[in-house]
């Protein structure tokens, strides 16, 4: 597994913030952050020291924090985090019951605070190691959201400009076998590139786009870029499927099914090569227009891909009703399984439905090298996230796999 650890070099906090009312706690926690090589060490006993340093420090990359503590406690030294736009990445470790761990994890969440675990004491070292290496991967991601902070106000017409005038770029994330390590296929995602703002990615510009007569054509442009990647990949040896996303609007759209046969029937890529992937609230809007294109899709032979499985509501339902071949599990769900037992009890059961239903289970999110451990022992079929490739610009994706088609191979 060490191979896969290179991809994105780990790299632990150098300064951390030890908060507990017990000193024989904050010592043993010190203790093996110091084993991990972690100079930086501070104290606080109770919240309201922590936030005092943590104002006056701003060095310190994470925070260890108790929950119950005299004055102040850990979740109020939570929200006081959020309040004062402190971002130090958080882990908790508290003795308390799993259920209200869940709720606090869920907390720190919907407060926006870069959690990296939420640990049940006795801490064990490995737990603890594990959440603190999700530091590098929870630092990327947040640098990357802050490049798109504040950004422009687009409009529709913006939008027709930048479909008529092919602004939108596909960029490609590789879905990797857990098993073999092999590279099965891409996720085509859009990224807008605005002639003044640069590349924007699809949070700026998706919802504009939906509510928009152009999303059709949207989907269309990305399904030509991929299809002319994908033939460049085949002629170099790599025969891999390629997922493009469809939205509702696309979906209630009866014409688009016939568009997107006629292209790749032009291709000349076979249609069990394209898999489309569609969204459960995708799928629930104006059904019976949806499941019409749906079933024509699949008797052609495309794939189909239950989208953000487990976010939605009536998964299960949907599963029974679309003749779908694959299920996306939503990162909601991957994204620090192994510090969470409620958390790895839905992932199971998505798999296990999977299994029933005869889908193969693709997990998004996977930022860690446990998550890939515990997908692969828990008979997930393909994973897609940071720890292997972030999204990348087409041309890009043959050198990225000649440097690491033999790492990957060695995690198998
Ligand atoms: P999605 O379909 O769930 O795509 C996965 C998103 O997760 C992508 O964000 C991807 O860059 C990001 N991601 C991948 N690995 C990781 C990881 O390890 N950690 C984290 N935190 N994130 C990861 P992106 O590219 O910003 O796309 C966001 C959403 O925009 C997509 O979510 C999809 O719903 C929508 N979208 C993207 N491209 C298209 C498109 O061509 N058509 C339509 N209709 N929607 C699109
Ligand atoms: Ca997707
Ligand atoms: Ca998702």
């Amino acid at each position: 597994m060490s191979e896969v650890k290179e991809l994105i070099p780990d790299r632990l906090p150098e300064h951390v913030l030890i908060i507990d009312d017990s000193e024989i706690q904050r010592h043993f926690m010190a203790e093996l952050c110091r084993d991990f090589g972690i100079r930086g060490i501070l104290h606080a006993e109770d919240g309201r020291r922590a936030i005092e340093l943590l104002k006056s420090q701003p060095q310190i990359e994470a925070i260890i924090l108790d929950l119950e503590m005299p004055h102040m406690d850990g979740v109020q030294v939570l929200h006081e985090l959020a309040n004062l736009g402190l971002d130090p990445a958080v882990i908790v470790a508290s003795a308390r019951e799993n259920t209200l761990l869940n709720v606090v994890e869920s907390l720190g969440k919907s407060l926006g605070l870069r959690l990296l675990g939420v640990l049940r004491k006795p801490v064990l070292r490995d737990q603890l190691v594990s959440s603190l290496s999700r530091y590098s991967a929870v630092q990327l991601r947040s640098e990357g959201e802050e490049q798109y902070d504040s950004g422009p106000e687009l409009s529709v017409r913006d939008v027709q400009r930048a479909v008529r005038n092919r602004e939108f770029e596909a960029y490609f994330q590789p879905k990797i076998a857990l098993q073999d390590g092999r590279l099965k296929g891409v996720e085509a995602l859009v990224r807008w590139n605005h002639p003044v703002y640069g590349m924007l990615p699809p949070g700026r510009f998706m919802e504009l786009v939906e509510r928009s007569q152009f999303i059709s054509e949207l989907t269309l442009q990305m399904l030509d870029q991929s299809l002319r990647h994908c033939l460049v990949w085949q002629a170099a040896g790599l025969e891999l499927s390629v997922s493009i996303n469809v939205s509702a609007r696309s979906l209630a759209d009866s014409l688009l099914a016939d568009a997107i046969i006629d292209r790749v029937s032009a291709s000349g890529i076979p249609p069990c090569r394209v898999i489309l992937e569609i969204t459960e609230s995708a799928i629930m809007t104006d059904l019976s227009t949806t499941l019409g294109t749906l079933a024509r899709l699949r008797l052609k032979g495309f794939g189909l891909s239950v989208d953000d499985y487990g976010t939605g509501f009536s998964c299960m339902l949907q599963l029974s009703r679309v003749p779908c071949t694959e299920l996306k599990v939503d990162r909601a769900f991957v994204n620090g399984a192994c510090q969470s037992t409620h958390l790895r009890v839905l992932l199971e059961s998505a798999l296990d439905i999977a299994r029933k239903f005869n889908l193969r289970v693709v997990a998004e999110g996977v930022e860690t090298e446990d998550d890939w451990m515990l997908l692969r022992n828990l008979g997930c079929d393909e994973a897609q996230g940071y720890l292997l490739a972030r999204p990348m610009p087409g041309w890009q994706l043959l050198g990225w796999w000649d440097e690491h088609a033999v790492r990957l191979s060695h995690i198998a």
